[in-house]
């Protein structure tokens, strides 16, 4: 897709051991930042690895070899998982979506899912690539995940290749999707991230398999996440033009969001043929309704997909702090929270460090 690359800057490093608070507020669920957006998501990122190397998001010339990723020490443990999801539940958070890198990579997997699931009114879905889902997917359920959303970038087999980069079959997702379906993971969700002049024709082939199957296709902007992927305003495809596309093949009627807030717009086919989604965040920033947190794999929390900078929970875990002062760490950092990067974007802003996709998750 893209063999320029930007070198990357390793923004992991910035990082801060967050102060306990002298008085330790306990949480009630109703934690506001200073825009007044609630914390109800919290998207964990359970390996910064992954069996793909998209060339917009892990490309093979910065992710070889050589790349340190973190070593086994470095991971948040399942418990220490478990035990932050339990205070950001206290603090509000009815849904943890699990990510990567590629999730399905982290061994026993199923064992967290067990472990987060116990946690009352929390709806568990995950992000995959789909590569190891045809396998996993019976497992997965059993251990309580609810849904998963699956990434699919091309139908056409050699632009799929291509993009991966790692000579993975689209039929490989495919069969992923049918057993997730199978074993009852629906709705699922099918993300497609658009980049002009890469993959752009696959969006009509991609809306002709998947309608009618129940399954929801969204189309994702390119966004300018990290700094290695060599980012341009005029490789996002918007997605007002996704929609006139496959409005002249397949009329479309907009429909109301699911809940305040939702970051994908619905579209249904006027012929009864089910529904797809949009995900604008460059043309259309949703950050007046971001209710996200993320926890990175080694434990620090960020408060923006594009931040460069995160708060090292991990330390505060394995320095013996308690509940209390986690919970009150966690609200002072929500409280304090005013990112808007999708607001102010330009080409500028595209070339502050940022965070990594694959290490912060996506
Ligand atoms: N490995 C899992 C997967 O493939 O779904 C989870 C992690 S991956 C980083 C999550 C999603 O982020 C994928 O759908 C991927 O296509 C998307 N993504 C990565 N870089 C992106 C970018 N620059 N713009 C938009 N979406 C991106």
């Amino acid at each position: 897709m893209n063999q320029r690359v930007i070198p990357l800057a390793d923004v992991r490093q910035l990082q801060q051991v967050p102060a306990i608070p002298s008085t330790l507020a306990p949480p009630v669920g109703l934690l506001q930042d200073s825009r007044g957006r609630a914390l109800r998501d919290l998207r964990i990122s359970v390996t910064d690895r992954c069996n793909f190397r998209c060339v917009y998001c892990m490309p093979k010339a910065v992710f070889d070899e050589h790349y340190p990723f973190l070593g086994r020490d470095a991971l948040l443990s399942f418990e220490e998982i478990t035990r932050l999801a339990q205070v950001f539940a206290a603090h509000g958070v009815r849904k943890i979506r699990l990510t990567g890198g590629e999730p399905l990579l982290r061994r026993h997997l199923d064992q967290l899912i067990r472990q987060l699931a116990a946690l009352p009114e929390m709806e568990i879905t995950l992000t995959t690539n789909g590569v190891l889902l045809a396998k996993r997917a019976a497992e997965l359920k059993a251990a309580g995940l609810h849904r998963v959303t699956v990434s699919l970038d091309a139908l056409d087999d050699q632009i799929f290749r291509a993009m991966n980069d790692v000579d993975v079959p689209v039929a490989t997702v495919l069969a992923g999707i049918d057993a997730a379906a199978a074993a009852g993971l629906g709705p699922i969700k099918i993300n497609m991230v658009v980049k002009r002049g890469y993959n752009d024709q696959e969006i009509l082939p991609m809306v002709r398999h998947f309608r009618g199957s129940g399954h929801i296709l969204r189309f994702i902007e390119f966004m300018d996440v990290g700094a290695s992927n060599g980012w341009k305003m005029d490789e996002v495809l918007p997605s007002a033009e996704v929609i006139q596309r496959i409005h002249a093949e397949f009329p479309l009627e907009p429909i109301d969001p699911n809940y305040p807030g939702e970051v994908a717009e619905r579209w249904r086919f006027a012929d009864g043929g089910g529904e797809i989604g949009v995900i604008s965040s460059v043309t259309q920033a949703f950050c007046g309704g971001c209710t996200r947190a993320r926890l990175s794999t080694e434990g620090r929390l960020y408060t923006c997909l594009f931040a460069h900078s995160g708060h090292d929970l991990r330390s505060l875990l394995r320095t013996g702090a308690s509940d209390a002062a986690l919970a009150a760490v966690i609200g002072e950092i929500w409280g304090a929270r005013g990112d808007r990067y999708s607001e102010i974007r330009s080409e500028a802003t595209a070339n502050r460090p940022k965070i990594e996709m694959s290490y912060i998750g996506g």
